[in-house]
């Protein structure tokens, strides 16, 4: 039975998030079994979630598919969820997004220079929000870690606050994605992030700030210990950048890397099995593991009813308390 629940936009629940301090969960929808793991996990725990399409994703599954396998899994839930593009990194993307139905979009300017990736931000903003759908920009650039950078050329890429101020305000986006630290693709969660550059970029802005790359920054400052990492006086993990206003958490490496794991050890269990859906089920419960983790360390667990419902009231951010 269906509980008829549509998708809705990232705008009240992101705001929403950073006035009470806590983080939504942006995971990768890559395949039916991932987006069945998010939708389950965050129905279970009554936590808002976003399903997130990447060009990559839309390639392999095809627009419509990548699109009808979200709408689906938001109305069998009852739970708001949105349906964001990520790292959108031309207009023409964007634009076919908006009319597939996405309820978010992402416009990634970052490999254009400031002034391009500003106006083509504006351009978007300018279509999107005459559609009442909000849209993520990027500023400074989170790197790739094929990208092979020295920890001073990944701080070197960061954002600057003083023009993240000037960039929020020419290209009226919703959410900024603000390099601080963390690196794409990483398999291991070991890099902090510069909270000191977070803390200076929240005071001159006005939106929710989004957190790429969270499968490669240390969890937790217990992590940390843990892991013998010792962090600088401006230094911080995912729990750290939460409670200094990061309201939109990104995953996608770590959920791939479970995936893959729990497949080859079905496998290696089973090796002679001929039922596809006998490898693919168990990858599938340890992505819903994974996803509960993140839920909990996100904060976000039943906070499903108040947060992006339509009709929110929540359409102001609260700042500088
Ligand atoms: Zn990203």
């Amino acid at each position: 039975m269906t509980n008829e629940m549509p998708l809705v936009t990232s705008k009240e629940m992101l705001i929403k998030a950073t006035n009470e301090g806590y983080g939504v969960g942006a995971f990768n929808a890559n395949n039916m079994e991932l987006v069945q793991a998010v939708i389950e996990t965050a129905d279970e725990m009554k936590a808002p979630v976003i399903l997130q399409v990447s060009q990559g994703a839309i390639k392999y599954a095809g627009l419509e598919f990548a699109t009808m396998m979200v709408k689906v899994a938001a109305e069998l839930a009852s739970i708001p969820v949105v349906l964001h593009l990520d790292h959108g990194t031309d207009f023409l993307q964007n634009v076919l997004c908006l009319r597939a139905g996405f309820t978010s979009l992402m416009y990634d300017g970052s490999a254009e220079p400031l002034q391009q990736n500003i106006a083509i931000s504006r351009k978007i903003t300018e279509i999107a929000h005459a559609c009442g759908i909000p849209v993520e920009c990027e500023l400074g650039k989170i790197p790739k870690i094929e990208d092979n950078l020295t920890e001073e050329q990944v701080s070197n890429l960061m954002a600057n606050p003083e023009a993240a101020e000037k960039f929020v305000e020419e290209t009226q986006c919703d959410s900024l994605a603000a390099a601080i630290g963390s690196v794409h693709g990483m398999k291991e969660d070991i890099q902090p992030l510069d909270i000191g550059r977070l803390d200076e970029i929240r005071r001159r802005t006005n939106v929710p700030i989004v957190l790429h790359g969270s499968s490669g920054v240390l969890r937790t400052r217990k992590d940390a210990e843990e892991k013998g990492i010792r962090l600088k006086d401006h230094e911080g993990t995912v729990e750290d950048a939460i409670k200094h206003g990061v309201a939109k958490i990104n995953v996608a490496t770590e959920l791939s890397l479970t995936f893959i794991r729990a497949m080859h050890a079905q496998l290696e269990k089973t090796p002679g099995e001929k039922d596809m859906r006998k490898i693919l089920l168990p990858a599938k419960d340890a992505v819903k593991t994974r996803v509960r983790e993140y839920i909990e360390l996100f904060g976000c667990a039943g906070k499903a009813e108040v947060a992006g419902a339509s009709g929110l009231s929540a359409s102001e951010i609260k700042y500088h308390e």
